[in-house]
């Protein structure tokens, strides 16, 4: 792959929690020279920032006067999307579980969504971009050149996540991940603000059984497809 030559499009990767989305978007942004959005860390900034002032997921809050002040950076820098908050790298914190049952209500919000998809819009203005999310290619970019809808079986994406927390040292039960998913999945396809949905022009991506390195294959082939369709580009 020569990325130096490669045009600047837009990638959007949706789908359910633990599918493989994040994985796939980093090692697509390593092998094209992208920029990595990922946009399920700004809900779950958002939701930190909640938990740690008490602020309930009521939509007759005033949450655009408070989002509006809130004191969140979104840094994009050696292939890696990080959520800083007063001035602090809050990663870990975000991936917590405390964060992961309360992010989804937090997401349901119009007003949350509104200012973040904004926010996403600005981040992706130039294109050379990956964002992995739920309504990427719905909301965020309809127009993205390429769109993978990435999905797995619901009991490799239990494992995956708890192996994945268990070697980050969160203290957390199989039971526990496998709850959280389910109310996650449940939330987030059946609010009314944007739900997770296909766009009708995705490629559908079934991780479950699929190596690493085939994902990147097939997500590349498809680019550089796309890419040759919009603007009689060949890569070869
Ligand atoms: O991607 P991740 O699992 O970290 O996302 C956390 C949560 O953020 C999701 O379960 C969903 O509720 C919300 N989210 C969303 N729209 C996005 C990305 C994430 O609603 N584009």
């Amino acid at each position: 792959m020569h990325s130096e030559s490669f045009p600047r499009i837009t990638i959007a990767l949706d789908g359910f929690a633990a599918c493989g989305k994040s994985t796939l978007a980093k090692d697509l942004c390593a092998a094209l020279d992208y920029a990595f959005i990922d946009t399920g860390a700004m809900y779950r900034a958002i939701t930190c920032w909640a938990l740690r002032e008490g602020v309930e997921p009521d939509a007759s809050l005033p949450w655009a006067r408070w989002l509006a002040g809130l004191p969140l950076e979104w840094q994009m820098s050696d292939g890696k999307f990080r959520v800083v908050l007063d001035g602090r790298d809050i990663e870990e914190e975000i991936r917590s579980m405390s964060v992961s049952a309360r992010v989804s209500d937090i997401a349901a919000l119009s007003a949350v969504r509104a200012f973040l998809v904004r926010q996403q819009q600005i981040l992706g203005q130039h294109g050379g971009v990956v964002l992995d999310g739920r309504d990427i290619g719905t909301v965020v970019f309809p127009d993205a050149e390429l769109k993978i809808f990435v999905t797995a079986d619901k009991e490799v994406r239990i494992k995956r996540r708890f192996e994945e927390l268990q070697a980050k040292g969160y203290s957390v039960t199989e039971a526990e991940v496998r709850a959280n998913l389910a109310q996650r999945d449940h939330i987030d396809s059946t609010r009314l603000d944007s739900p997770l949905q296909a766009a009708p022009d995705v490629v559908w991506m079934d991780t479950s059984a699929m190596s690493r390195a085939l994902q990147l294959q097939i997500a590349l082939e498809e680019a550089r497809w796309r890419c040759q369709k919009k603007n009689g580009w060949a890569a070869r």
